[in-house]
């Protein structure tokens, strides 16, 4: 009796149990958050490469900078003190150092290259030239559009519709390449530099220079 009692109290917890037990709860709950969604790769907008590799470029404290900015968090991941800490915690003193020497110095090369290039740019001169073909007919030439980065055929092609005339790409005298507008529409050219239309953004107006080319009435007689 004592027996049975047992049994049927045990009964009812029982058939509870295997149901369970088919189905292991704890196991299968595990692989099913496994898909999660693919790494979202960050990239930094400074030097382009994912965050994590900003400290490969040579942009370094440019990239701290805006990465501050835009996600303070990944910021605190990779540049807090605790995170340099851990970083750095397994390099000798030596190692340290020339790290950071390294990464000065990679910068420093990289401003100077920037300034270079932004010192040519500003001293860059645009001229432009009109030019006396006989009496009453003119040709504009423009020289130094492609030292900012304007594709030569694009702007040719931007003044001949403006000006409603004949654009080209032609070399001139000392080889280098120039547009020439049929007409004497320097002023026009200028004007579109100054409002910056279609490929002229960009160009400073203050490095444009006005030349006159007159016919050398001399030289023929
Ligand atoms: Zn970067």
């Amino acid at each position: 009796m004592v027996r049975k009692n047992n049994q049927d109290q045990k009964g009812q917890p029982t058939p509870a149990a295997p149901a369970p037990s088919t189905t292991e709860p704890t196991e299968p709950a595990e692989p099913i958050p496994e898909p999660k969604p693919p790494v979202q790769v960050f990239y930094c907008a400074v030097c382009t490469f994912p965050v994590e590799y900003c400290e490969f470029g040579s942009s370094l404290s440019k990239c701290k900078e805006w990465l501050k900015d835009v996600r303070v968090d990944l910021y605190e991941r990779f540049y807090s003190e605790d995170a340099l800490q851990a970083k750095i915690g397994t390099m000798s003193l030596e190692a340290q150092s020339k790290l950071e020497k390294d990464a000065v110095e990679k910068e420093a090369k990289a401003d100077a290259k920037a300034d270079a290039a932004l010192k040519k740019k500003l001293a860059s001169q645009i001229t432009i030239k009109r030019i006396e073909r006989n009496k009453r007919k003119h040709v504009t030439a423009i020289h130094g559009l492609e030292a900012f980065g304007v594709d030569l055929k694009k702007a040719a092609k931007q003044f001949a519709s403006k000006f409603a005339t004949g654009a080209s790409v032609t070399k001139n005298a000392q080889g280098l390449e120039e547009i020439v507008v049929q007409g004497d529409v320097g002023d026009e050219v200028f004007e579109l530099i100054e409002k910056q239309v279609g490929v002229l953004k960009g160009i400073p107006p203050d490095n444009v220079e006005f030349v006159e080319d007159k016919k050398k009435k001399s030289e023929g007689a």
